[in-house]
C-alpha cells in the first residue's frame, strides 16, 4: 500500500519532500491522493514526466480538450513544452541508503527485454538509426520495424520528451514516429478527462451491444487456437515476450470484439495482463478505436479480415511461420489460408480448422452493433484518422 510504504520511506529516511511522476488513470490519481495526505506535512512535488504535455496543456481555441486526434495533434505539436523539472526544484536524486532490502521477485526465464535507463537509451540509440524508414516498415510484423520503445515509455525508462529530442521530426519517418507519441498524449488526457473510459464505451449508443462472451472461445482467442494464423501468431507473440506488433494487436483485437462479439473489455484486461507495455489509458483508448466505440474510431462497420490482412502485411509469412511453427512449412500461399492445404495437412500440422468463418461472423457483427445502435447500414467510411 503506497500511502503506507512511502510515509515510512520518509521517515526512514529523513526525505524532505516526496517527487513523483503524475498518472492519469483513477487507481493513480486515488493512490496518490491517499499518499499525499498520509505524507501530511511532507512536501509532494509531481509532474507529468510521462507524457509530452501534461493533461490540459493542449485545448482548442474553445478551451477543451479536442475530441478527434488531427486537430489534436496539430496543437499538441505547436504547443510550446512546459518547464523540466531542475535542480532548483530540488529534484535532485539523493543517494538513497541502500538497505539491502527486499530481493526482487526474479522471473524464471530471462526478462525479453534488458531493463533500466541505460538499456533503454541504448535501444532508443539503435532506434535511431532506422527510424527514417519508420512509414514503409511500421505495419509489417515479419521484420523488426517499430522501436519497441513502448515498454520504456509505459515504465519511465525513457521520457517521451526525451525520445522526441532525441530523434527530431526532420523527415517522414521522424515526424510520422513522433506523431505516435501525440496518440499516447491524446489517449491519457482523454482518460484524464474521463475517468469512466476504461471501464465504459466513450459512446453510450455502444452500451447495448449483445455481447456473445462464449467462455471457450475466448479460451482459444487467449491460447492463440483460433485458426486464422495472423491471430494466432499474435496471440502467442503476446504470451511469449509480453509485446505484440501494433498491427497485428488491431487485426487480434477486431477479430475478438467483431468476428467473436465479445466484449472489448475482456480483451483489454487480458492484454494488460500480459503486456510489457500495458497501461489502462492506452490499451482502453485503443480497444475502444477498434471496438469502435470511442472517440475518432474506426466505424463499426470496419472489420479487419484476417486473412487479407495477414497477406497484406505478412506476404512471405515470415511472422506467421515464427509464432505458429506447426504452419512454418505450409507454402507461401497457403500459410494464411492453410485449410487451403486439406483437413489432412492441417491435422498432421496440429492445427485447428477456422474457428469461425469470416464474412459470416462479420454479417453477425453489423448486425448485432445495428441492433444496439438503432444504425440501419454502413453507409460510406466517414474520415477518420488511424492510430497505427
Ligand atoms: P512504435 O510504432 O515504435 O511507436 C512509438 C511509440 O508511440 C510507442 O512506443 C507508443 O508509446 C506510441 N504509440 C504507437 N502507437 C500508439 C497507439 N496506437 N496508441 C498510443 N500510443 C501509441 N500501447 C501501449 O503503450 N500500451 C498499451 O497497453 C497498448 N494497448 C494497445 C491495445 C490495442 C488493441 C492496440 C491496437 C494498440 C495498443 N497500444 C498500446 C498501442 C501500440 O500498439 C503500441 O504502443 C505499439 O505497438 C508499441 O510498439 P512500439 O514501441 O514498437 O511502437
Amino acid at each position: 500500500d503506497a500511502a503506507v510504504v512511502v510515509p515510512a520511506t520518509v521517515a526512514a529516511t529523513g526525505a524532505g519532500a516526496v517527487y513523483a511522476n503524475d498518472d492519469v488513470t483513477p487507481y493513480a490519481r486515488r493512490r496518490d491522493d491517499a499518499v499525499r495526505a498520509a505524507l501530511g506535512a511532507v512536501p509532494w512535488r509531481s509532474w507529468w514526466g510521462g507524457l509530452v504535455h501534461a493533461p490540459g496543456a493542449v485545448l482548442t481555441g474553445k478551451g477543451t480538450l479536442s475530441q478527434v486526434f488531427t486537430p489534436f495533434h496539430k496543437t499538441w505539436a505547436a504547443t510550446e513544452w512546459g518547464r523540466w523539472p531542475t535542480e532548483t526544484d530540488g529534484a535532485v536524486l539523493a543517494a538513497v541508503a541502500d538497505d539491502g532490502g527486499d530481493e526482487a521477485p526474479r522471473p524464471d526465464a530471462a526478462p525479453p527485454y534488458e531493463p533500466g535507463e541505460d538499456a533503454a537509451l541504448g535501444r532508443l540509440q539503435r532506434w535511431a538509426e532506422q527510424v527514417d524508414d519508420y512509414l514503409a516498415t511500421r505495419d509489417l510484423p515479419g521484420i523488426d520495424g517499430t522501436s519497441v520503445l513502448s515498454g520504456d515509455l509505459r515504465f519511465g525508462t525513457l521520457s517521451p520528451r526525451t525520445v522526441a529530442t532525441i530523434l527530431g521530426t526532420a523527415s517522414p519517418g521522424r515526424a510520422g514516429f513522433v506523431r505516435q507519441l501525440a496518440w499516447r498524449d491524446w489517449y491519457a488526457h482523454l482518460t484524464h478527462e474521463r475517468p469512466d473510459l476504461p471501464t465504459a464505451p466513450v459512446r453510450p449508443a455502444y452500451a447495448g451491444i449483445g455481447w456473445r462472451n462464449d467462455p471457450d472461445e475466448i479460451a482459444a482467442w487467449k491460447a492463440g487456437r483460433t485458426g486464422y494464423p495472423i491471430v494466432d501468431a499474435g496471440m502467442r507473440q503476446l504470451a511469449a515476450t509480453g509485446w505484440m506488433h501494433n498491427r497485428v494487436r488491431m487485426i487480434v483485437a477486431s477479430f475478438l470484439v467483431k468476428d467473436l462479439l465479445v466484449d472489448w473489455r475482456i480483451g483489454e484486461r487480458w492484454f494488460r495482463h500480459l503486456l510489457v507495455d500495458g497501461d489502462v489509458a492506452q490499451n482502453a483508448g485503443n480497444w475502444q478505436w477498434v471496438a469502435g466505440t470511442g472517440l475518432d474510431a474506426a466505424p463499426y462497420f470496419r472489420v479487419f479480415n484476417p486473412t487479407s490482412q495477414g497477406r497484406k502485411f505478412d506476404p512471405t509469412g515470415a511472422y506467421v511461420r515464427r509464432w505458429v511453427p506447426e504452419l512454418a512449412g505450409l507454402a507461401d500461399r497457403d500459410v494464411h489460408e492453410p485449410w487451403l492445404a486439406g483437413p489432412l495437412a492441417l491435422a498432421a500440422a496440429g492445427y485447428p480448422e477456422p474457428m469461425v468463418d469470416h464474412p459470416a461472423a462479420r454479417d453477425r457483427c453489423l448486425a448485432a452493433y445495428q441492433a444496439a445502435t438503432g444504425a440501419t447500414g454502413g453507409g460510406a467510411e466517414r474520415g477518420h484518422d488511424t492510430p497505427e
